[in-house]
């Protein structure tokens, strides 16, 4: 099973993830990208619309029974 994660900026969908996956997906400054802060996500990606910068990361994963919407 999917569901479709959206751009936290715009809220396009930017990628499919597993129906478990557990991810945290947030706008990455051009700051962060060069020089990585607290925060340093798995994946970047650039929304399709709005051309914002998307990290990613993958926190976990969860059983398909006890799936729950985590807002990043
Ligand atoms: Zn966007």
């Amino acid at each position: 099973m999917k569901k479709p994660l959206g751009c936290p900026a715009c809220g396009s969908r930017i990628i499919d993830a597993d129906t478990g996956a557990v991810t945290v997906t947030r706008v990455v400054s051009k700051n962060e990208i060069s020089s990585p802060g607290h925060w340093e996500p798995d994946y970047i990606l650039k929304c399709w619309k709005c051309g914002q910068h998307i990290g990613l990361k993958h926190i976990g994963h969860k059983m398909a029974t006890e799936h729950q919407l985590i807002l990043g």
